[in-house]
């Protein structure tokens, strides 16, 4: 498409966007009496005018049911996570038994690894990505530790190559490979947070098995935001937050995946509480863990109704736009601010000249390739500092901002609009 950075233009594409209702469907932020340019959907996603309504009657069912409401509330709470089996396995590409909405991401990023990393003297290193988001670090450095090994020789850290941003997919595969018969597990984001590559997951499971090791991804950055097949691509075990692209609330509930043939080994090691065990003799209150064959035999508690309330409010929203419209959405919206910042970078490069100083850049790190990124683009702000991110702040437009010089936008194609990014790029021309 031929996109210009004129206002008509963008209100132009807005008119065509079959998705444009859904924007009144959520909150936006209204700051200082301005109604934000909102672009940290990658980050914690928008309440959807819907939430409060499911949360209350939730509330309202406990005040009118007390306990019974595990039965007779309206979505019964004994079976409430059972809601998203459908709907989630869809989000990510998997069965509907081998997904199940439980706890936090980071608690069980831990939980899987506990099935999925079991060290032996011969294979105990672990495939991840060099600077992954902190807590996926700390979770595979103490992990290692607690399994009794050294994280300094275990941990298999791929980096990008020297004077490149992104991580070649051939430099994951060529670790697992030269890891050989000592790899334990394969775990890395499945879009790296920082610049939005989506790697080659379906390639980096494959090689992952060939040598005989597990394969999982966190998908945090993944989740709502780009097309998944777990199941197809025989990935082992994922997890996710939900309130980043999907939309659920601040610490939100997360969502775990486990591959089939995994849900069907009950003699595979794992963390336990009765949730996970079978639902028929689950009251019996008898001695003797047996895990249901699904994913379900991961969660240890009953489920956290009021969090997943706000979570099915989403859910619910993404499950009757579907993934499709979405992702067709999503790159057009993605391009059009891939525009934007060429067309104000090209500026920048006629406007800013000076034979003896490097010239002020926007330098956008994302892969411009669809197949390998998602809403998110990251750019750096060459001759720029956070001064730049808070006079953006200012005029209310909100971004994530990462010493020393980047800036994290993710239009998403739920909430946000073509005219955002028009206006988004007048305010950052006008501030560089
Ligand atoms: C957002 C994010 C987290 C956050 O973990 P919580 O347990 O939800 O606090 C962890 N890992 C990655 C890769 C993330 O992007």
């Amino acid at each position: 498409m031929n996109y210009q950075n004129t206002l008509a233009f963008a209100q132009q594409l807005d008119e065509q966007d079959e998705l444009k209702n859904y924007r009144n469907k959520f909150h936006i932020p209204v700051i200082n009496g301005i109604e934000t340019l909102y672009f940290t959907g990658n980050s914690l996603g928008l309440q959807p005018k819907s939430t409060a309504a499911y949360i209350n009657q939730e509330l309202e069912d406990w005040a009118k049911w007390g306990v019974e409401g595990h039965f007779h509330a309206k979505n019964p709470w004994f079976s409430y996570h059972e809601q998203f089996a459908e709907p989630i396995a869809k989000i990510v590409g998997a069965l509907p038994k081998e997904v199940v909405v439980m706890n936090n991401l980071t608690v069980n990023l831990n939980l899987l690894l506990v099935s999925f990393y079991r060290p032996t003297k011969q294979r105990y290193k672990i495939v991840c990505e060099a600077k992954a988001f902190p807590s996926d670090q700390y979770a595979l450095e103490m992990q290692v530790r607690s399994a009794g090994f050294n994280p300094e020789e275990a941990l298999i850290e791929v980096a990008p190559r020297e004077g490149e941003r992104t991580i070649r997919n051939e430099d994951f595969i060529k670790a697992i490979e030269e890891a050989g018969s000592s790899l334990a597990c394969v775990m890395i984001g499945g879009v790296n947070y920082f610049t939005g590559q989506v790697f080659d997951m379906k390639a980096i499971t494959e090689a992952a098995h060939q040598v005989g090791a597990y394969c999982g991804f966190d998908l945090a950055h993944a989740a709502g935001n780009i097309e998944l097949k777990l199941h197809d691509w025989k990935v082992d075990f994922a997890c996710w937050c939900s309130y980043k692209y999907l939309n659920s609330g601040p610490g939100g509930v997360s969502g775990i995946y486990v591959n089939e043939k995994h849900c069907n080994n009950t003699e595979l090691p794992r963390f336990a509480g009765w949730w996970g065990h079978e639902k028929e003799t689950r009251f019996l209150m008898e001695k003797g863990f047996k895990p249901m064959k699904s994913a379900e035999a991961w969660q240890m508690s009953n489920a956290p109704v009021l969090t997943m309330a706000a979570h099915k409010a989403a859910v619910d929203i993404f499950d009757e736009v579907g993934m499709e419209k979405l992702l067709k959405k999503q790159r057009l919206l993605s391009s059009y601010l891939e525009f934007i910042i060429d067309d104000i970078n090209s500026y920048l490069t006629t406007h800013h000249s000076s034979p003896n100083t490097q010239h002020p850049s926007l330098e956008i790190i994302t892969p411009r390739n669809w197949n390998e990124r998602g809403c998110q683009v990251s750019i750096v702000a060459h001759g720029y500092g956070k001064n730049l991110f808070n006079k953006l702040l200012d005029k209310g437009v909100i971004t994530d901002w990462r010493e020393p010089n980047v800036i994290r936008l993710a239009p998403v194609p739920l909430y946000n609009s073509f005219t955002d990014i028009y206006k988004f790029g007048e305010i950052l021309k006008n501030n560089l």
